[in-house]
C-alpha cells in the first residue's frame, strides 16, 4: 500500500469555532482520522465537554493554545495598557504616541478617586497637562519645519507625515499615564486565561474591570477555556506583603544613579555560546565542546557564527546561552516601548515622580521650557499627594517625561533584536539612547560576539547632546 500523501490545509475560523479547532487538534493525539474528519464530527457542545474534561479536569492546558482570539480594547489608560501588555505570549498593536495626537478629554479618571478630596485636582491637573501638550505641538512643529523644510513637490500632508513624529516625539513627554489608548490583542486561550487571572488580581480597579469585561467578551467565543479565570489569592496577597516589606527598606530615591548599570553577566558567556554552537552541529558532550573552544581561535569561531548575518536575519538560538541583567532608569515614554520586548524578563517599579524628569531639547528651543517645567512640577506635586494614600493610583498622573526604574534580564539573541531595532534612526530618541548604551555595555564585556550588531554610527552621548536639554 503506498504511503498516504502529505496534506497541508487550514482549519478555518470562518468554518469552526476556536474551541472546536482546539479540540480537532487535541484529538489527533488519540485518533487516526484526519483533522477535517475530526472537526466535521464536532459541535460546540462536544467541544466544550472535551475542554471541561481535558483542559480543566486533567490539566492538559496546552490544548487551549489552539484557540485564538482577536480582542479589541478601546479607551483604556496607558497605565492599564502596561498590565494588558505584560503577557508575553500575546501580540499587541497600540495607538501610537508618536504618530497620533491626543484630544484633551481623553484621560481616565480612576474609580479609586470617586468622592475623594483629590479628585477635582486630579481632573484639573490632567486637563492642564493635555492643554500644555496641545499648546506645545504648534511651536515645536514650527521649529521642526525650519529644521526639515518642505521638499520640492511635497504635499502639505506628506510633509506633516514626515515630520510629525519629530515634533510629537518631543511633546508626548507631557502626556500622563491616564491618557487613553486603544490596543488590538491577539492571544490564545491558555495565555488569555492566565492574563484574565492576573488582571482580575490587579491592584487597580480599571485593570480588574478590564479583566472582567474581557472574560465576558471572550466567553462568547471560548466559553469553557476562560470559564474559571478568577482572581488569584496568591498574586493579591504576595504583592501586598512584598510591597510592605519593600516599603520598610525604602532607600531615599536618587536620580544620580547611572541610568544603565550592567549588574550581572557571565564572564564565560561568549565561550559558552560558542561551545553550544559546536555542540549543536557535532556529537561531543558539552564539556568537550567547552574544551574545544578553549583551545580554538575564538575570533575565527565568532566570525563563523555571526559574520554572515544579513539585515533581516535572526542569529542562531545558541546566543540564548548567555544573558545580561541591567538596572535601568528611563523616562516613561521610553519604557512604554521597552516593555514591548516580550523576550526579556522585565521587572519595572511603579511609575513615579520621585526620580526626576527629562526635558527634550526641542521644547526648550521652541521657548516652552518654563511652561514644560511648571506642568511637570504641578503633576509631581499631585503625585506626592496621591502617592501618600495609594501609590498605584498616583501613577495615573505621572507624565511620560518622568523617569522610572526597570530591571531587565535578557539573552544575547534578544540583545541583538532589541539593540538593532531600537537604535535605528527611525526609533524615538529616548529608546535609542537606551539601546545604544546597552549595546555599549555588552560590547565592553562580550566584544567578540556583540561586534556583529548592526547599529547606526551614533553614540548615546550624541543622543543626549542632540535631544535632551
Ligand atoms: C518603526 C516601528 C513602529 C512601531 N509602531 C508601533 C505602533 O504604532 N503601535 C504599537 O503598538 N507598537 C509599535 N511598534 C512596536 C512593535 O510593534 C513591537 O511591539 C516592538 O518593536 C517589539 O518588537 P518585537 O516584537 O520584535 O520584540 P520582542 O517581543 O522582544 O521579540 C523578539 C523577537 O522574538 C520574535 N517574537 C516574539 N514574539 C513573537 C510572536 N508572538 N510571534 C512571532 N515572533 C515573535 C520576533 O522575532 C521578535 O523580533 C513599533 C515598532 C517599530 C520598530
Amino acid at each position: 500500500m503506498p504511503a498516504p500523501e502529505r496534506e497541508i490545509y487550514l482549519l478555518s475560523p470562518k468554518q469552526y469555532s476556536p474551541e472546536t479547532i482546539a479540540v480537532a487538534f487535541a484529538k489527533t493525539s488519540r485518533s487516526p482520522e484526519s483533522f477535517r474528519e475530526i472537526a466535521a464530527d464536532l459541535n460546540d457542545e462536544q467541544s466544550a465537554q472535551f475542554h471541561e474534561k481535558w483542559v480543566v479536569g486533567y490539566g492538559h492546558a496546552s490544548v487551549a493554545e489552539h484557540a485564538v482570539l482577536h480582542i479589541a480594547i478601546e479607551n483604556a489608560s496607558r497605565l492599564a495598557m502596561e498590565a494588558i501588555e505584560s503577557n508575553r505570549l500575546a501580540s499587541y498593536t497600540e495607538k501610537s504616541t508618536r504618530y497620533q495626537k491626543w484630544n484633551p478629554d481623553a484621560f481616565h479618571i480612576p474609580a479609586e478617586l470617586e468622592r475623594h478630596p483629590l479628585r477635582e485636582e486630579y481632573i484639573a491637573t490632567c486637563r492642564m497637562l493635555f492643554k500644555t501638550y496641545q499648546k506645545s505641538l504648534e511651536p515645536v512643529r514650527n521649529l521642526v519645519e525650519q529644521q526639515s523644510p518642505r521638499r520640492e513637490n511635497e504635499s502639505e500632508e506628506a510633509w506633516d507625515r514626515r515630520i510629525r513624529s519629530q515634533y510629537v516625539d518631543s511633546c508626548r513627554f507631557l502626556l500622563p499615564a491616564a491618557a487613553l489608548a486603544n490596543v488590538g490583542m491577539t492571544v490564545n486561550g491558555r495565555a488569555l486565561e492566565n492574563a484574565i487571572r492576573k488582571w482580575r488580581s490587579h491592584g487597580l480597579a480599571e485593570v480588574r474591570s478590564i479583566g472582567e469585561t474581557v472574560k465576558a467578551v471572550a466567553q462568547s467565543e471560548i466559553p469553557t477555556l476562560v470559564k474559571y479565570a478568577e482572581p488569584v489569592e496568591y498574586l493579591i496577597e504576595t504583592s501586598k506583603e512584598l510591597a510592605s516589606i519593600s516599603k520598610q527598606k525604602n532607600a531615599e530615591s536618587t536620580i544620580s544613579d547611572d541610568f544603565c548599570t550592567l549588574v550581572d553577566y557571565d564572564p564565560e558567556g561568549e565561550r559558552k555560546v560558542l561551545a553550544a554552537a559546536l555542540y549543536r552541529y557535532g556529537n561531543m558532550n558539552y564539556q568537550q565542546a567547552l574544551q574545544t573552544v578553549q583551545a580554538a581561535d575564538t575570533s575565527t569561531l565568532a566570525q563563523t557564527l555571526l559574520s554572515r548575518l544579513g539585515r533581516f536575519d535572526t542569529p542562531v538560538r545558541e546566543l540564548e546561552h548567555t544573558a545580561y541583567t541591567f538596572d535601568l532608569v528611563m523616562d516613561q515614554g521610553a519604557y512604554a516601548e521597552f516593555k514591548r520586548h516580550r523576550m526579556m524578563t522585565q521587572t519595572p517599579q511603579l511609575q513615579t515622580a520621585a526620580l526626576g524628569y527629562i526635558t527634550p531639547r526641542r521644547i526648550v528651543e521652541a521657548g516652552l521650557g518654563e511652561e514644560y517645567r511648571c506642568a511637570m512640577e504641578r503633576a509631581a506635586e499631585l503625585w506626592h499627594k496621591i502617592n501618600a494614600f495609594n501609590p498605584l493610583v498616583a501613577q495615573y498622573i505621572v507624565p511620560n517625561g518622568f523617569n522610572r526604574r526597570v530591571l531587565a534580564t535578557f539573552n544575547l539573541r534578544e540583545a541583538y533584536a532589541f539593540c538593532q531595532l531600537r537604535a535605528a534612526p527611525n526609533a524615538h530618541f529616548s529608546i535609542r539612547r537606551i539601546a545604544q548604551r546597552i549595546a555599549e555595555e555588552i560590547r565592553r564585556v562580550h566584544p567578540l560576539l556583540s561586534q556583529f550588531m548592526r547599529l547606526p554610527n551614533e553614540s548615546w552621548q550624541d543622543i543626549e547632546k542632540g535631544y535632551f536639554a
